[in-house]
């Protein structure tokens, strides 16, 4: 049995999710909470957020995400990436900074302006 706090809104259900009986899933108040947990349980996934450097003084550092969420197992080889990642500017919010991760649809994107 695994157990998660529901983050889809506010209330917070405290999900039980029995994987040895097809991921069922109690404690949910609505089915966006059994998805939530059944997903959680089988493929757990994260938009990512972190920062990389820029060739600039004023700025030196922007924000970056993925612009969908990721394996949860992938993200520490995906920060890893991020490293060896200057922009040089102008940077604009959306442009891509590292495209389709690890081979897949995903993509590190700038969440910033920067001009100089
Ligand atoms: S199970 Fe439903 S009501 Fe409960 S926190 Fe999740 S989305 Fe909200």
């Amino acid at each position: 049995m695994k157990e998660y706090i529901c983050i889809v809104c506010p209330r917070g259900c405290h999900l039980a999710v029995d994987d040895e009986n097809d991921y069922a899933v109690t404690g949910n108040a609505c089915l966006r909470g059994a998805a939530y947990g059944r997903e959680e349980a089988m493929h757990p996934t994260r938009v990512v957020t972190s920062s990389v450097r820029v060739r600039s003084r004023k700025h030196p550092r922007c924000s970056v995400k993925t612009d969908i969420a990721i394996d949860k197992s992938d993200i520490a080889k995906a920060m890893l990436l991020l490293d060896d990642v200057e922009l040089i500017p102008p940077v604009r919010r959306g442009d891509i900074v590292i495209a389709s991760l690890f081979g897949s649809e995903a993509n590190f994107i700038a969440t910033r302006d920067i001009d100089e």
